[in-house]
């Protein structure tokens, strides 16, 4: 990825942040997206401590007005786009007859629409060098699961897209999708504390025993972006520890 520039939004923790070291290390220009100053200068300080090229840009990606600032910023002196990591995203946890609408939109907003509007917004900038998209998911858009079908269908919405997003941008960007399962990180720190579940009770219901850890997701993410690549497009892939694998 050496002389890539790209874009990965909740790029300042958990998975994000795990990909956006190893595009650094391999020294690829990161722009990461978050919506807090602070998480972002910390993530920033994480990633150039060994002189890498990354940036970092304040934005609300659940929002028209937040992809257009990212677009503004990335793209300013003509700054074209080789990946773009759609990343962001909400988890929690509520039973259907506890759905409320605000609830709902937070979801589809931080989940559905930061990764359709951020793709459009990229589009312009994309480059002619086979850009390449990876969307994440969840296996929760895979098969159903508990207490999360807000969740679940905001993630089955993104698998959707990325399939048709694959098509209508082919031959030009690359566009796949990574479903992961549990992974560790302060999202499901958060699921863990909200949920009343242990780590062990998570990790049981898993083949190989534990939940992942970021950099195992990272390490698809940088696999699939890498032109290496170049002839998967509308793929949707697993790392789930076995989960699905029934
Ligand atoms: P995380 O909370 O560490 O990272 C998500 C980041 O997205 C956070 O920094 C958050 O502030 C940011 N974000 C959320 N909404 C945003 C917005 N509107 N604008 C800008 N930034 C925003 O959690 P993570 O586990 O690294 O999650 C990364 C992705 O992986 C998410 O899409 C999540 O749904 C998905 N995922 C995670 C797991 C897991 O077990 N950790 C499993 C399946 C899928």
């Amino acid at each position: 990825m050496e002389e890539k520039r790209g874009v990965i939004s909740g790029g300042t923790s958990g998975i994000g942040l795990a990909a956006a070291k190893l595009l650094v290390r391999d020294g690829a220009h990161v722009f990461i997206v978050g919506r807090d100053d602070q998480k972002g200068a910390a993530a920033l300080a994480e990633l150039t401590e060994g002189k890498g090229r990354a940036d970092y840009v304040q934005a609300d990606v659940s929002t028209l007005e937040g992809c257009r600032k990212v677009a503004e910023i990335v793209g300013h002196h003509d700054g074209k786009v080789d990946f773009l990591v759609n990343c962001a995203g909400r988890y929690k946890e509520q039973p259907i007859d506890e759905i409320t609408e605000s609830e709902y939109d937070a979801m589809m907003n931080a989940n559905v629409k930061s990764t359709i509007f951020l793709t459009k917004t990229m589009i312009p900038l994309f480059s002619e060098n086979q850009p390449s998209i990876v969307n994440i998911a969840s296996d929760a858009a895979l098969e159903g699961n508990y207490g999360c079908a807000v969740y679940a269908a905001s993630k089955g919405a993104v698998v959707a897209f990325t399939r048709a997003a694959a098509l209508d941008l082919s031959p030009w960007v690359r566009v796949n999708c990574i479903c992961p399962g549990d992974v560790d990180t302060p999202l499901v720190q958060k699921q863990l504390e909200e949920g009343g579940y242990t780590m062990a009770s998570m990790a049981s219901i898993y083949p190989l025993g534990r939940i992942g850890r970021p950099e195992e997701v990272a390490h698809m993410i940088c696999s699939v972006l890498s032109p290496l690549n170049g002839f998967m497009t509308g793929a949707i892939l697993s790392v789930d520890g076995g989960l699905t694998a029934k």
